[in-house]
């Protein structure tokens, strides 16, 4: 069972415990645990297998009662509290409680009354006016349910953060010029860099406040204003996404950017800490409960170091140690988009890339990367247009020719290679070995089993010739589910035969993902941020991939691509000098 998993069912017994009328702090500890578990940056399974019950007692709001029912998901997939509990109420309430507009107790009532047990059984009873018609409902509430409902069946309310950005920029962009705004930013999960984000929260400090407002509301990108008073304005932008615009005062600018920003559990954290100290914050500043004096701070530096705390950078602001950490003084140096200094996997016009070699190397370069591996795909069946034996050969000429007549950048030659489902290459190794960079990727057969991915992907490890593997998972975020795989195991392995493995900077990959870079990271496996652009802009991947690196704690020296060509060549070079970097 995954963290997910395992959170939504400590959900479901907050609500149903709920419905039973249990005392609050009772339904609270789920609720409050589920939360946790949903955003814990490591699988709790994986905790559990390797440090058992006390590794599960240093996650936060796990108690002792919490953390006997985890071991049991975890060790019988199941829970006996869980299924008695289910079976005092009918079958619809859990299927239907988390639609909007429903919650624990209507969707008791809809069950119980009209014998409702899925949501395509709602969204009947819901057109039938049946619902409509039961005591307390009525058909306000009912239509709200199906707007809910239908536009829960339409779309994934959450978008990929490459997509929310793009966005965001856009209308960040356009608001620029509006005369007297000072400060604009996104607050919220985007600041943080969450993988996908739900509505986008921007703020800003201006000198007249109204004069921005309006402004994001006449965007030709708004299709609709939800709310326009004198400090937010709400809007809907093309493909339904909703912006929220707050301007506020300089003065409390960085406490409400702070708490805009979340998460929820971090600020449930500093809330905590700040009462030990006697002190209450909200989003307007941080009070001090003997005297009742309001300090108010223009930074989230100064409110962080009012706490006692080191600035605690978003990206780390999940409610995990950051708070601990901060406190002794030991939130690490980050790495940043600057300390890259190459990109090991690039495609180009020759395989299935947009642009030419001599265009993504120059937009390479005036991108600010000393080296750039250009590794198109070998001929396997994942991908249309790979490159034949002769035709790799060719490239590699080319990519040479083009190396000794271009300054101010060096090229690598190499490949990313298709991992074949039997765990062997596609190219032989007498072609392996003249690249400086190969890279091993699956793109077929991608429903293995997991002991057969496993097993396919270490035996690539295995192979001398391959330095990397490539977007080891394989997701495509809110597309593609990621292979099944026993990540451990492909850490351990790394470990053991030197091998990097990627952080695949494509926005919709993100790959491997925020908490598989901690774990890697704590392991010591060796890492390399790539853009795998296939056109010339997409080197701009690169910052999400640092983003994602910096959710994972990870430092400079945890990423390859930072060093200079002469260590990396040392790095790829001898395989144990890989392992052994960061
Ligand atoms: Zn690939
Ligand atoms: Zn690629």
């Amino acid at each position: 069972m995954n963290n997910e998993e395992i959170a939504q069912v400590f959900n479901n017994i907050g609500d149903l415990l709920g419905l039973k009328g249990e005392i609050i702090f009772k339904i609270r500890a789920y609720s409050k645990a589920a939360r946790t578990i949903e955003h814990y940056p490591m699988e709790l399974a994986q905790i559990f297998k390797e440090e058992g019950e006390a590794g599960l007692s240093n996650v936060p709001s796990v108690g002792p009662a919490i953390n006997k029912k985890i071991q049991e998901l975890l060790s019988t997939g199941g829970l006996e509290y869980y299924e008695k509990l289910k079976a005092e109420f009918p079958d619809g309430v859990i299927a239907l409680k988390d639609v909007p507009g429903v919650g624990p107790k209507t969707a008791y009532k809809i069950s119980k009354e009209l014998g409702v047990n899925d949501l395509n059984g709602l969204e009947a009873a819901l057109k039938e006016g049946a619902v409509a018609g039961l005591p307390g409902l009525g058909e306000k509430a009912a239509a709200n349910i199906l707007h809910h409902l239908q536009t829960l069946k339409t779309k994934d309310r959450r978008i990929p953060i490459g997509r929310a950005l793009g966005v965001v920029e856009e209308i960040v962009g356009a608001l620029h010029d509006v005369p007297g705004l000072h400060r604009l930013e996104p607050a919220g999960s985007l600041r943080r860099y969450r993988e996908t984000v739900g509505d986008i929260d921007l703020m800003g400090t201006a000198e007249d406040p109204e004069m921005v407002l309006s402004a994001l509301a006449r965007l030709p990108q708004v299709t609709e204003v939800l709310v326009h008073g004198p400090k937010k304005v709400s809007v809907l932008v093309k493909n339904g996404l909703q912006v929220d615009l707050r301007i506020v005062e300089e003065e409390v600018y960085g406490s409400l950017i702070q708490y805009f920003t979340g998460s929820q559990q971090h600020n449930v954290m500093l809330r905590e800490r700040a009462r030990r100290r006697g002190l209450s914050i909200n989003e307007y500043g941080i009070t001090d409960l003997e005297t009742g004096r309001v300090e108010r701070f223009a930074t989230e530096e100064a409110m962080y170091q009012r706490l006692g705390l080191q600035f605690i950078p978003p990206e780390l602001r999940e409610g995990q140690r950051e708070i601990e950490q901060a406190a002794k003084g030991a939130i690490p140096h980050l790495v940043e988009v600057s300390d890259l200094r190459g990109d090991l996997h690039s495609h180009t016009s020759e395989s299935d890339g947009r642009d030419t070699l001599e265009e993504m190397v120059l937009a390479a370069r005036a991108a600010g990367l000393e080296y750039l591996a250009i590794t198109d795909h070998s001929s396997g069946r994942g991908i249309a247009n790979g490159l034949s034996d002769q035709r790799l050969l060719e490239h590699i000429d080319r990519i040479r020719e083009l190396n000794g007549r271009i300054d101010g950048i060096e090229l690598l030659t190499g490949s990313e290679v298709d991992i074949r489902a039997d765990g062997t290459m596609d190219y032989s190794d007498e072609l392996l070995e003249k690249l400086d960079v190969v890279i091993g990727s699956v793109h077929s057969a991608m429903s293995q089993s997991k002991e057969v991915m496993t097993a396919r992907v270490i035996k690539a490890m295995g192979n001398p010739h391959v330095d990397i593997i490539g977007h080891p998972t394989c997701r495509i975020l809110g597309e593609r589910v990621p292979v099944e795989i026993d990540i451990e195991a492909i850490f351990r392995a790394a470990l053991e035969t030197g091998t990097v493995l990627e952080i695949d900077a494509q926005p919709g990959r993100l790959d491997l993902k925020d908490s598989y870079i901690y774990r890697a990271r704590e392991m010591g496996v060796a890492l390399v941020i790539d853009s795998d652009a296939h056109a010339t802009e997409q080197f701009d991947n690169l910052r999400l991939g640092v983003a994602v690196a910096r959710r994972g704690w990870c430092e400079k020296g945890h990423i390859l691509n930072t060093l200079t060509l002469e260590e990396l060549r040392a790095a790829l070079g001898s395989r144990s000098a890989v392992g052994a970097h960061g």
